[in-house]
């Protein structure tokens, strides 16, 4: 039980848990969050929390954790090699995901680098459900490419597709067929697919995909940072899948796949990471990098006291009630917003509320950034801190041009039980002014701009002044209230 009746006919979604612990926010006036603004080079990721007021950039290391995650930390045993916190959490994992083996990394890129260093070389080929930034650039560094093999309504943003996450397996098999299976380094299905906004694949989907790799012989990687979300998904969507229970859906994913690791930062409401398998050999492989990049193989790089976390936390997302939070929060975003005509994408994923900038601003053109204009506009009217997921979040060709993004978003995070009905209906408000002003928005180019990740520290300016009449505008229509 997590959406509510109400006499009226009407749902709500329902908090299934009590705040414990507070922190105060505060909302800066607009021209103190246009100063930042500036400071922050028009990127969100360099803004100061201190002028956020709803933090919704991401979802990563700052889920809340529950009273017993938190009870659970104290419990830590600290020690470099052997602690029984360790011994812990490897147990959680091998009972969730029923794999032999565990490794711990400090986090969810972290086993990335892992992964791509053991299996990926000059020439390898990665076929995935969809990209992740972090992910490629791994798979990039090592000399391999990454092919997407996604279904056709994966990058329409209005849809009544209830797995948009699912891999096309008529493109998988033909690029196994144009590479040749000695080429792959592994197949990659991600849960939640992050960059086309949290969007699930279904448990069937990934059957048919592990036969096609059985098939030829290929190692199946799950990268199940979302997975929480892809789990409420499958049992809410995935008919077949509706009597079994989320203990039961991730036993069933794990046992199709090779590999699992995950980012703790989501998944687990914790900090860290892990990779699990029943491969010995690659087992083998894996654990020699691991005192390199991470640390000891008895805390990779991470503290013990969120090794603890860790270990409650996933045992908390076998609850139903805990892993429909964020997707159901999510829901009353996306639903609120598309009744006043704003752009969204559909159906709701979880993760967070995907805006589609390239309709909400269809003025800007790519090369200025629509999701990232979007994501200082939404800042400088409200304080909400969002984050782009467009053409900024790619990286430049070999030779410097520009390379589009599918799909340019502004995504909302809806970190796990951290936000309350009455601050998301303030961003509802808030994003509905905006749309209704949109044509005060301009484009962005950037300043500063990084070879790798530019996303994360570019710098960029406004290509006219158009975030002071933005700004202005705000100021007149809300200051008649
Ligand atoms: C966040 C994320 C990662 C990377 O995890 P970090 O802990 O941030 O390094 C990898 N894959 C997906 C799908 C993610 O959402």
């Amino acid at each position: 039980m997590n959406k509510i009746k109400l006499f009226s006919g009407e749902q709500i979604p329902m908090e299934m848990h009590k705040v414990k612990i507070v922190q105060k926010i505060q909302l800066a006036p607009t021209s103190k969050r246009l100063e930042a603004l500036r400071e922050a080079g028009f990127n969100t990721f360099l803004l100061k929390n201190r002028d956020v007021f709803l933090d919704m950039l991401t979802d990563s290391g700052v889920n809340a954790m529950s009273d017993a995650q938190q009870a659970a930390m104290m419990l830590a045993d600290d020690s470099y090699a052997g602690s029984q916190t360790f011994g812990r959490l490897e147990q959680k994992c091998q009972e969730i995901f029923g794999k032999r083996h565990f490794l711990p990394a400090h986090q969810g890129r972290a086993c990335e680098n892992l992964l791509a260093k053991v299996l990926v070389r000059p020439g390898s080929v990665v076929i995935t459900n969809y990209h992740f930034t972090t992910t490629k650039a791994h798979i990039v560094l090592n000399g391999g490419t990454v092919v997407e093999a996604f279904i056709p309504e994966a990058l329409q943003t209005t849809s009544s597709h209830p797995f948009k996450g699912n891999m096309d397996l008529e493109k998988l098999e033909a690029a196994i067929a144009e590479y040749g299976a000695h080429r792959i380094a592994f197949v990659r299905m991600e849960a939640g697919a992050n960059l086309i906004g949290g969007q699930p694949f279904s448990l069937a989907n990934l059957a048919a995909v592990r036969n096609i790799c059985r098939r030829h012989g290929l190692v199946l990687v799950l990268d199940a940072s979302l997975l929480a979300d892809n789990l409420h998904f499958i049992k809410e969507r995935e008919a077949e899948c509706r009597g079994m229970s989320v203990r039961e859906i991730t036993r069933g994913i794990a046992d199709l796949v090779d590999v699992i690791y995950f980012s703790a930062r989501k998944l687990g409401c914790s900090r860290g990471g892990g990779i699990c398998t029943d491969r010995a050999d690659l087992f083998g492989a894996l654990r020699e990098l691991l005192p390199l990049y991470e640390g000891f193989l008895t805390y990779g790089g991470m503290s013990v006291r969120e090794m603890e976390a860790i270990a409650v936390g996933l045992e908390e997302t076998m609850d139903e009630d805990m892993i429909s939070q964020c997707p159901q929060f999510t829901a009353f975003m996306v639903e609120e917003l598309a009744r006043r005509g704003v752009p969204v994408v559909t159906p709701p994923g979880g993760l967070g509320c995907h805006i589609n900038a390239r309709e909400f601003l269809d003025h800007v053109p790519q090369e200025q950034y629509p999701a990232g204009a979007l994501a200082a506009a939404l800042y400088l009217i409200s304080g909400i801190r969002g984050m782009e997921r467009g053409t900024m979040s790619e990286a430049r060709d070999a030779e410097g041009n520009e390379v589009f993004a599918d799909l340019e978003l502004l995504r909302l995070a809806v970190p796990r039980r951290v936000y309350t009905l009455s601050q998301l209906t303030y961003a509802v408000d808030r994003i509905t002014w905006l749309y209704a002003h949109r044509r005060l928005v301009g484009g962005l180019k950037f300043v500063e701009e990084p070879k790798t990740l530019r996303f994360f520290l570019g710098r960029l300016a406004p290509l006219s002044d158009w975030p002071e009449r933005l700004a202005e505008a705000f100021e007149r229509d809300y200051a008649q209230l």
